[in-house]
């Protein structure tokens, strides 16, 4: 087999053939891509996506992850999951189910590892908040923070803004935000559907969260045991691991149950995934790219279970009053420290003092805001308006 380079001139030692040989026809190679935005000289034994995986991990906004509210604010104990043990997961599922279809798996680990980057400071909550403070001044949305992150606001190469990752990377997350008129993301929207790598993330994203959330309410005492009896997903779950483990104690029920929703789904969408791209003759990314809708998910019977613990989680665990009470503390914390540094931009860091000086004024508060971690929102919010803490 003749060597092939890959979009920054990699051609070795035998990787991309390795791709050829054991990757499925429909998965994207790194000889396809559409390379990155700064040319690089090539690195002698890591291909093109390789190293943005790698990068991200490396990247200043992934570390902020591990402390950054999932569902929990961080300080609740030290078991539930933030932002980054979420991501791990979600990255870990995704590989699985890569490495079974036959897709790219560094593709989909590094698109895995950067699905989340772009979450402000308190979850959902924080991203309500801003958007509301950022409405005369163009939004503010996760997925298009994200990509703004890993394309310009990361601040570790000299030689470019950003970590400069692939496009296909970049395409992945502008795909995945509901802002298709702004001009970043737009960029992104002529390919086609998003590459079965980016369909499959999303997928084990929320298949992930469905299950986690779950276990911490549970394990936090949000939600009980005998609460849910009335969700089918769980009960035939228990049904199953009952059938295989008779004496199973209190303590090992609930991550066995876990474990058997995740394998279950992961199961399910597998075999689904494969009939769909049979019967819809997918045979190259050029078919992917064609094909109207999600080729990755799940048959309809699990599709509905799982409907149905979302619909639970939706008013027993989103909405539960200990939740509520601390997405609206973290969303006035974000409000009060925007208006505050609207009103008086020489507080911030001189870094973000500068550019908000040359005229951009609500987008780099934001920015600045979005970066936070939940403690360093909380530190600062105490800086600002508390007269006894050090500034
Ligand atoms: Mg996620």
């Amino acid at each position: 087999m003749g060597k092939k380079k890959d979009a920054s001139g990699f051609e070795g030692p035998d990787w991309l053939q390795r791709e050829e040989k054991f990757l499925a026809p429909y998965a994207m190679r790194t000889s396809q891509s559409r390379g990155r935005r700064h040319a690089e000289e090539a690195h002698p034994y890591r291909t093109l996506y390789q190293r943005d995986r790698d990068r991200i991990v490396h990247s200043t906004a992934f570390r902020r992850l591990m402390y950054k509210t999932q569902v929990l604010v961080t300080q609740t104990n030290d078991h539930h999951r933030t932002r980054l043990t979420h991501t791990l997961e979600v990255a870990q599922i995704s590989r699985t189910i890569a490495r079974q279809l036959g897709l790219n798996e560094d593709l989909t680990e590094a698109i895995a590892l950067a699905h989340d980057l772009g979450h402000p400071p308190f979850g959902h909550a924080g991203e309500s908040a801003l958007d509301a403070c950022m409405k005369e001044h163009g939004g503010f949305e996760h997925n298009g923070h994200g990509l703004r992150i890993v394309d310009v606001l990361e601040y570790r190469y000299a030689d470019f803004p950003g970590l400069n990752l692939s496009w296909e990377v970049l395409e992945s997350q502008a795909l995945r935000s509901k802002r298709t008129e702004a001009a970043e993301i737009r960029e992104f929207l002529g390919a086609g559907r998003p590459l079965l790598e980016s369909q499959v993330v999303d997928a084990a994203d929320s298949l992930a969260y469905n299950t986690h959330d779950l276990d911490d309410a549970l394990s936090v005492g949000l939600i009980t045991l005998a609460e849910l009896q009335e969700v089918d997903f769980w009960t035939r779950a228990v049904e199953q691991v009952q059938r295989r483990h008779r004496h199973l104690g209190a303590e090992q029920l609930q991550p066995t149950v876990v474990r058997a929703l995740i394998n279950w789904q992961v199961g399910d969408l597998l075999e689904r995934t494969r009939e769909h791209l049979h019967r819809e003759r997918i045979e190259t990314v050029a078919d992917v790219r064609a094909h109207e809708g999600s080729l990755v998910g799940l048959g309809p019977e699990v599709h509905t279970l799982k409907a149905g613990l979302e619909g639970f989680l939706h008013d027993r665990v989103y909405r539960h009053y200990r939740v509520m009470r601390m997405a609206t503390k973290g969303g006035r914390m974000l409000r009060a420290l925007f208006e505050e540094f609207g009103r008086a931009p020489e507080q911030l860091p001189a870094r973000y003092a500068r550019k908000a000086q040359a005229g951009q004024l609500h987008r780099t508060v934001c920015d600045y805001l979005a970066g936070m971690t939940d403690r360093y929102a909380q530190d600062e919010y105490l800086r600002l308006f508390q007269p006894y803490t050090s500034v």
